[in-house]
């Protein structure tokens, strides 16, 4: 059985707590004997600042670019609401994902049909629901410059924040939601804006000429930003696969999370280049923040974090067998009626963080047993 090296950085906030369920259901999935893992833990984010006044030491990266893949919790929380913009909290992730190269960011929107009606939508809309966002997440407006806030003659603001996408940066995200859309049932819908911005044109041209040299098998659809927002409520189950830029990803993922339930239920990758091995970088975390207003209570949900683990075992390291296990017993679980509190429906019992991945770790031993 192969051992893999899995760099642990909890961060701040709910992210520990989290994190611990993770290493809970780690424990339980090296007794099935599936695999092994050696893990490492350090510091990312605030917790990163209070100990080395930066939100990532040089040593934490250097960690990240040897470990086979990375799992992160959360970063930030009103105790480091007054430091430098460029060491915040935030700043750490963003290092990270853009030193490490991980440009495209997965995020999985599945609705539980044991938790439809936590959803915000009817049941009908959403029972069944199995959808991917596939974002862009090292350049576009976020990182383009200039990116500035400057004083004009009169003594008002300007405040500028550039789009910016190359063919190649288009190109190999594309080619992340087509061979994605293959595994799964072989459409992709794109999104962007070309109707009033450049960067939407040349996005919309690129991802057709990708389409029609590679991928002619996959059907492919273009969508505007705005109408894919209004559609992702009215008739989410239309798309399979939606690859979009690092901006509108940003909004359209957080709109598909609020189809699932809750924010604690959802997991993401962030995936780098495949180098010569056949190998990526890799970055797993919940789409949740660090939830300062539930944080060190044992209330947060788990499930987001340990789906993000089992992202790493299928798309890290094609450990398709052990990732079905994790998440055929968060399924299980879940059926079976255990409900943290984001989830449970009003005056029923909710379970605590340490409990729910308990719960879950226990069915995947007698799943695997
Ligand atoms: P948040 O995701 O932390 O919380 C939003 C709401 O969802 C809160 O009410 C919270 O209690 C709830 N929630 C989130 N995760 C949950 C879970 N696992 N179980 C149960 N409930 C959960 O977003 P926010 O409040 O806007 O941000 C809080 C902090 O997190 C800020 O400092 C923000 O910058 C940071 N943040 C970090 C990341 C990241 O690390 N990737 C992402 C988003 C926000």
């Amino acid at each position: 059985m192969a051992t893999y090296k899995l760099l642990l950085l909890p961060g701040d906030g709910i992210g520990p707590e989290v994190m611990a369920g993770v290493e809970t259901v780690l424990g339980a999935l090296a007794e099935t004997g599936l695999a092994r893992f050696e893990t490492e833990t350090d510091r990312v984010g605030g917790a990163a600042i209070d100990a080395h006044g930066t939100p990532l030491s040089d040593a934490t990266l250097a960690r990240a670019e040897a470990a086979d893949a990375i799992l992160l919790g959360a970063v930030g929380g009103p105790k480091w609401n007054g430091v430098a913009y460029d060491i915040r909290p935030e700043a750490g992730l963003l290092r990270l994902r853009k030193e490490l190269g991980l440009f495209a960011n997965l995020r999985p929107a599945i609705c539980h049909p044991a938790l439809a009606d936590a959803s915000a939508l009817k049941r009908e809309l959403v029972e069944g629901l199995d959808i991917i966002i596939v974002r862009e997440l090292t350049g576009g407006v976020y990182f383009g410059a200039p990116k500035e806030i400057t004083t004009l003659p009169d003594g008002a603001k300007r405040a500028v924040d550039t789009q910016v996408y190359t063919t190649g940066e288009i190109e190999r995200i594309a080619h992340v939601a087509f061979d994605l859309a293959r595994k799964r049932s072989g459409r992709v819908a794109s999104a962007e804006k070309h109707n009033v911005m450049k960067s939407g044109v040349l996005w919309k041209e690129v991802v057709t000429r990708v389409h029609a040299q590679h991928y002619a098998d996959v059907e492919l659809e273009h969508v505007l930003a705005d109408n894919c927002a209004m559609q992702l409520v009215r008739r989410p189950k239309q798309f399979d696969v939606l690859v979009t830029d690092n901006l509108f990803g940003d909004i359209l993922s957080d709109v598909a999370a609020m189809l699932t339930g809750s924010l604690g239920m959802l997991p993401s990758a962030s995936l780098g280049a495949l180098d010569g091995r056949g190998t990526r970088k890799a970055l797993y975390e919940p789409v949740h923040g660090s939830a300062p207003d539930i944080a060190g209570r044992d209330a947060a949900n788990p499930i987001a974090m340990i789906g993000s683990l089992a992202m790493c075992l299928r798309y890290s390291f094609g450990l398709g067998e052990a990732a079905d296990l994790v998440e055929s017993a968060v399924t299980a679980t879940l059926a079976g009626g255990a409900r943290t509190a984001d989830i449970a429906s009003p005056g029923t019992e909710a379970v605590g963080t340490g409990a729910m991945a308990g719960l879950i770790a226990a069915d995947l031993r007698a799943r695997a047993a």
